[in-house]
């Protein structure tokens, strides 16, 4: 067995069946990081509330990411997947650390004023403790690196910062300061070819999606607004249909559409029509395996309460060493 190179964490919220921006932007990775690190791999219902009306569909979003997850090759047996709610002394860890946590501090942060400003109805305390959360989920398992864009990395600065200021208050050094871990995310933009894809805006095309469903989104897909007739030559590099050709088709058919676009050589709808083709021949194995998945639910529940098991070993090693730093009268024997 391969001597791992340190352990990871990463949390990503319940956002149910995930589109190719997710894919590519984390689930491929974290496949990819499972074969040199310890990796805990976490969905964060916790988290989602913060910003939900309602809750309904909790626990379907979280069972059919799940399901995307595991059939992209996130392997139960390599990594810990779990639930956040399943190991409960996150909570608990959350308190503690909000004590160390100036309140000034999480409300000057520009994540905070983006959540105000999409939820100016909706402004809970949960939404203000959100990176105090955060940060408990990463030292409860004692990462020591957290993968994230540099965008994100001013949260795992927030949380090595909340690190140093409990092990001052309690003269300790219990809690491990993770490290960021930068990654590049491919920006995968959605089908109408201006914004990142993102469910919310409705221009995502879900991995799991059938064939038929793929190939009429991308049927929708934008392309060059300046090719207006089949005999206009277009101009690849601004068509996002040409970005997916560089990710899903051969250098050849890549080479190749570059080349007859610029002369009105290929005509929109055909060069969709391979690129569809080509994505619906990458995501066909996931796909398979989703089906799978899909037929027993509750195997899928048992393997993520299994993984919270794992989880919760982690969690509550650092939990005594937190209680016995802080003094909590909780380890005290009677
Ligand atoms: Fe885009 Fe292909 Fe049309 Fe060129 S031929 S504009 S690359 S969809």
């Amino acid at each position: 067995m391969s001597v791992k190179k340190g352990r990871v964490f990463s949390g990503a919220r319940p956002t149910g069946r995930q589109h190719i921006g997710n894919y590519f932007g984390a689930i491929s990775n974290y496949v990819k990081l499972q074969e040199q690190y310890e990796c805990v791999y976490c969905i964060v219902d916790l988290h989602a509330l913060t910003t939900m009306e309602t809750t309904q569909d909790l626990a379907k979003n979280t069972l059919e990411m799940a399901w995307d997850w595991l059939s992209a090759g996130i392997d139960p047996q390599k990594s810990i997947i779990f639930v956040q709610s399943m190991v409960r002394q996150v909570t608990e860890l959350h308190t503690i650390l909000s004590m160390v946590t100036p309140l000034g501090k999480l409300t000057d942060l520009p994540t905070f004023k983006d959540k105000v400003r999409e939820n100016p109805k909706n402004v809970n305390y949960g939404l203000v403790g959100y990176p105090v959360l955060m940060a408990a989920d990463i030292v409860l398992y004692r990462a020591d690196m957290v993968p994230v864009g540099v965008d994100q990395s001013p949260h795992i600065e927030f949380t090595r910062e909340t690190v140093r200021s409990f092990n001052y208050r309690y003269n300790t050094n219990v809690l491990i300061e993770p490290k960021i871990k930068l990654t590049e995310f491919p920006k995968i933009m959605g089908i109408d070819g201006v914004n990142k894809m993102s469910k919310s805006l409705n221009n995502d095309i879900e991995i799991a999606a059938t064939a038929e469903e793929t190939s009429a989104k991308v049927m929708q897909m934008v392309t060059d607004p300046a090719r207006l007739r089949r005999s206009d030559p277009g101009n690849p590099d601004v068509c996002n249909v040409f970005s997916m050709h560089k990710i899903f088709s051969t250098p050849e058919q890549v080479e190749m559409v570059n080349t007859e676009c610029r002369r009105a050589g290929i005509g929109c709808v055909d060069c969709k029509k391979m690129m569809a083709a080509n994505m619906n021949a990458y995501f066909a194995p996931l796909r398979e395996k989703r089906r799978e998945y899909e037929k027993d639910p509750s195997a899928t529940w048992d393997m993520l309460r299994e993984g919270a098991k794992r989880a919760s070993v982690l969690a509550e090693e650092t939990m005594v060493e937190v209680r016995k730093a802080v003094g909590l009268p909780s380890l005290l024997k009677e």
